[in-house]
């Protein structure tokens, strides 16, 4: 048995703690002290569960120039990610069973993390063809990828996944509130697809989406948090949380839904904090630099973001702005639970997926360190907190800061 010892996350608290981690890689043990043929003792460091991040789009395969899934997936790792659900609007989009597959195939033994992959289906019938999926994405609005459906299609998922109890993940923006005209820059592109065509979006789906499971992708403001259909999970990013409309990084921050006045953000921040969040997802979508340096009204929406998710908001949970409990339930267990998945909490029995950091070490972001494909990120210079170690069932993939190993990454199945 290996043991690992450290201020451990455990039952909601911190204690000295040692994890003793069998051969298969899950915690076989957790009590004050353990003794083992191998120790690792991380002192005063904070063992966290592993992140869960339920929204990346790795661009592999068919779009690999913006990132790939060895690079995106060791990012992730660097960022305390153990976990990543991977979105469907690849190159070909996974709306069939066979593109899954391929998917499955093309994607196997080349990432740094474990996954799961969302499957987008396009009618009720597809819904029963994809069941292999660990869920589904709709799409109410365009974005990358033209994977977009109309109400009808929306309703005809929504059947299919309530009778094989699948989640379905909801891009709800109601295209019908999106304004037209010159759009310059974040102010009038938040104005065009406006913080109301997200509480439409919402409220279309309250009354039409029977007894479906459902979670709102990147939602941005109080108003469509308010508007979330009751016993739905909900997610915000990180970039709006900690970007708005006054950050001078154009075309850069362009993103759907799109960036929000510093005011919305600070009332998201507020409702946070409250635990009006169930989780905090990366919305990881890169762009490359040539692709985003043209006018605004032009530019592809999306950013990167998988790898300072959770160093950003443990800088924010050190300096007192964030428990540590909403903190871990925000980017492992809750998203983990949504996703039905055994992962996201520590204590026998699981994979022992955990993240090591100190969080008296803080350092500004700087995109060469992220080693994205895309070589940016929106959040440079900002302060954060990265894990220094990160296991991947009781294997460390990230030793001092930096990717140590590669290609254990595995596709894991849904509850
Ligand atoms: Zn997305």
């Amino acid at each position: 048995m290996r043991v690992i010892r450290g201020r451990v996350f455990f039952r909601g608290r911190l204690d000295a703690l040692s994890l003793g981690i069998g051969e298969n890689g899950k915690i076989v043990a957790v009590k004050k002290s353990l003794r083992g043929d191998e120790e690792v003792d991380h002192g005063d460091s904070l063992i966290l569960p592993g992140c869960v991040d339920l929204h990346v789009h790795m661009r592999d395969p068919g779009l690999t120039d913006k990132e790939d899934f060895p690079s995106g997936t060791r990012s992730a790792a660097m960022g305390g990610v153990t976990t990543i659900a991977e979105m469907p609007n690849t190159a070909p989009p996974v709306t069939s069973r066979l593109a899954y597959e391929e998917k499955v195939a093309a994607l196997r033994g080349r990432g740094a993390v474990d996954y799961v992959l969302y499957a987008a289906p396009r009618s009720e019938e597809a819904v029963t063809r994809l069941g292999e999926a660990a869920a589904f994405k709709a799409y109410m609005a365009e974005s990358t990828g033209a994977l977009q459906v109309g109400p009808g299609e929306l309703e005809g998922i929504l059947r299919g996944a309530q009778t094989s109890r699948k989640l379905v993940v909801v891009h709800a923006e109601d295209p019908r509130q999106f304004m037209r005209g010159k759009v310059r820059g974040l102010e009038d592109y938040s104005a065009a697809r406006p913080k109301a065509a997200e509480s439409s979006a919402l409220h279309w789906l309250a009354s039409s989406r029977g007894e479906a499971r459902i979670h709102i992708a990147h939602v941005t403001c109080v108003e469509a948090l308010d508007a979330v259909p009751s016993g739905a999970t909900c997610e915000v990013t990180p970039h709006h949380l900690f970007l708005d409309t006054s950050r001078p990084i154009g075309a850069r921050g362009k993103v759907n839904p799109p960036l929000r006045l510093p005011v919305d953000r600070e009332a998201l921040w507020d409702a946070f904090r409250a635990g009006r969040i169930d989780a905090i997802a990366s919305d990881h979508a890169p762009h490359t630099l040539d692709e985003k340096g043209v006018p605004f009204d032009e530019a592809p929406a999306g950013l990167p973001g998988v790898a300072t998710s959770f160093p950003l908001l443990m800088r924010r949970t050190r300096a007192g702005e964030i428990d540590l409990a909403r903190l871990v339930s925000a980017t492992a267990s809750r998203p983990a639970e949504i996703l039905g998945i055994a992962k996201g909490i520590i204590e026998v029995g699981r994979d022992a997926d955990l993240l090591v950091v100190d969080p008296r070490t803080a350092e500004r972001i700087r995109a060469k360190r992220l080693r994205y494909k895309c070589g940016w990120t929106p959040f440079e210079e900002m302060e954060a907190c990265f894990p220094h170690t990160v296991y991947l069932r009781g294997e460390s993939v990230v030793e001092d800061g930096e990717p140590a190993a590669e290609g254990q990454g595995r596709l894991v199945s849904t509850e």
